[in-house]
């Protein structure tokens, strides 16, 4: 077995059995996102990394909900959230939420004022901006900074029961005024807020801030890595600081480490920014397939082989980058290559007559996947009057044309070899028909002499009295530039690709009137399709996934 090289966080975990007295049992791990929005493709990279780990290490990894701001949160993102991550093909070893933590975070408050670890600061929030200082300027200590501990007690209990009006006070970590740090600089612990939860309802009045959550949870949930993105690294001074507070030093105590965030050009990585094109109509939903949600991928066609390849072979990194959008296409191909049916569909049909065609009807056979032997083979019906795509055929073109031209051959794929005879044409010149003839003797996999001829080219083509109608979406790039939000003086909305969804009629083969929602095709010489969920045996919808070659490589 080839041994591939540690990445860097793989190298710390290594690091820390070898040396610094870790033992294996104790590795455990963590996914720990916001329900304030549906799961992306960015965070991909953190589950990938996060139970991937757990595979590899044989080590629990919880899906923590940090559902500590009630004004974003909702229960359907929770329940997206876990769906989104299961369907990725992991399972969790719990499900915890911060939320079940906060009398617990509440009553260690309590324990930090007592020791003068915190204190009420009733300030306003501008006024404790003020006092903070800059990164070269120390900052200013609060005129409440010294409040005796009954007093923060009291105050801090009143702010519990929803007896202070909101924003009146907030509770503040004694730390250091003049730190480097400015995270140190007596950060705040909790706010006031009289808005419901959506798990703990109007229990609470008081939220705890990330910082004061996130370790506290991990410590409980005995996480041994904490794995979060590269703008927590000036946290981590603050993590430490906490967890000391709440534990002894015999504690097995957590650890945060950072990554680097991965961004995906041609969209946006940010679940605040994506409820943006939702709530102002850029796209339906969350699940729009223009939408880099793991939602919009499945919903476009996207497997969860896909999505995990993609995140595991662009790794883990130390500093952000952005990855080209073909990179992820080019992972869908690989594995819907593999997996998805062949069928044959045509979108923009141009009608073919083949003249000498006297049977009614006849039924072929079609192998369903050549990449798949155990694929099969499945019927399709072949009559006197076909569509195929009209950029297919020319009147007459050169040597490089490899498809139907008047004079030569080609051969329909599954089905015989044709000839172009005439074409039909109205008023202005529009072709209404191709008039071919066939040659009897040439049917595919027949093994005849004729059969096995050279022509021009193969061309797919749907029996028209046979071929279902389908709404195809077909999709373009979400935003115009590689990175719509790179700049901050920019809005990023105005970057929104106008053209980002062309619905259009086309004919499919008959086989696909069964298909169903998540159900995805290779129409053959065109791309990959999945079944939409607004499809019905009626009214067939398909999205297109990815073509089948990448359009956008020059
Ligand atoms: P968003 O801005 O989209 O809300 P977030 O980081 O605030 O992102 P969380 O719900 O807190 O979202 O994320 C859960 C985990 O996923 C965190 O550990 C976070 O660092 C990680 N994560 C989020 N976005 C990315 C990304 N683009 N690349 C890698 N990891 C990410
Ligand atoms: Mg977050
Ligand atoms: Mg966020």
């Amino acid at each position: 077995e080839e041994k591939k090289s540690l990445n860097f966080i793989e190298q710390i975990i290594e690091e820390d059995l070898a040396n610094n007295g870790y033992k294996k049992e104790e590795l455990k791990f963590r996914f720990p996102p916001e329900p304030n929005g549906y799961l992306h493709i960015g965070h991909a990279s953190s589950i990938n990394l996060n139970f991937g780990l757990g595979l590899k290490y044989n080590a629990p990894v919880n899906l923590r909900f940090d559902d500590t701001n009630p004004i974003k949160e909702e229960q359907e993102f929770v329940d997206s959230i876990k769906k989104d991550v299961e369907w990725l093909g992991f399972k969790w070893a719990k499900e915890c939420y911060a939320s079940d933590y906060f009398q617990q975070l509440y009553d260690w408050a309590v324990a930090l004022i007592k020791n003068g670890d915190a204190y009420v600061d009733s300030q306003t929030s501008e006024e404790i901006a003020t006092q903070k200082g800059t990164p070269t300027k120390h900052g200013t200590e609060s005129p409440y900074r010294n409040r005796s501990v009954e007093e923060n007690l009291s105050l801090f209990e009143a702010m519990k029961n929803g007896e202070t009006p909101e924003g009146a006070h907030v509770l503040r970590a004694k730390i250091d005024m003049t730190s480097s740090n400015m995270l140190m600089r007596d950060p705040i612990m909790y706010r006031t807020l009289h808005t419901a939860h959506h798990r703990t309802n109007n229990d609470w009045k008081i939220y705890p801030m990330y910082d004061w959550a996130h370790g506290e949870s991990d410590f409980v949930e005995s996480i041994s890595h904490s794995f979060c993105t590269l703008e927590f690294l000036p946290h981590r001074e603050l993590y430490n600081w906490f967890v000391n507070k709440v534990s002894t030093p015999e504690d097995f105590q957590p650890k945060q480490r950072e990554f680097a965030r991965r961004n995906l050009s041609h969209t946006i990585v940010s679940k605040r920014k994506l409820a943006q094109l939702v709530e102002k109509g850029f796209v339906e939903s969350w699940d729009d397939p223009r939408m880099p949600t793991i939602s919009g991928l499945r919903r476009r066609g996207y497997t969860p082989a896909s999505i995990r390849n993609f995140a595991e072979s662009i790794g883990v990194g130390k500093r952000e980058n952005i990855i080209d959008m073909s990179h992820l296409e080019f992972c869908a191909r690989e594995d819907l290559n593999k997996t998805a049916q062949r069928v044959m569909g045509v979108l923009d049909p141009v009608k073919l007559v083949i003249t000498n065609y006297d049977k009614e009807e006849e039924w072929l056979e079609a192998e369903n996947n050549p990449e798949d032997e155990t694929a099969g083979t499945r019927q399709i019906p072949f009559s006197k009057e076909i569509y195929i795509e009209r950029e297919d055929f020319k009147e007459s073109a050169n040597r490089k044309f490899f498809r139907l031209t008047l004079g030569k051959e080609v051969r329909l794929k599954n089905a015989y070899i044709i000839k172009g005879e005439d074409v039909v044409k109205d008023e202005d010149g529009n072709i209404l028909e191709i008039h071919c003839t066939y040659d009897p003797l040439s049917k595919s996999g027949s093994g005849t002499e004729e059969s096995k001829r050279k022509v021009k080219g193969t061309l797919h083509w749907v029996s028209i009295k046979h071929a279902l109608k389908a709404d195809v979406r077909l999709y373009d790039r979400l935003f115009t530039v590689e990175a719509p939000d790179a700049d901050k003086e920019k809005d990023y909305l105005e970057f929104v690709n106008p053209n980002s969804l062309t619905t259009i009629t086309g004919y499919v083969e008959p086989s696909l009137q069964t298909s169903k929602e998540l159900d995805s095709f290779q129409f053959q010489r065109i791309g990959y399709f999945c079944v939409d969920k607004t499809s019905t045996k009626d009214k067939l919808v398909f999205n297109r996934t990815v073509t089948l070659k990448d359009s956008w490589a020059k």
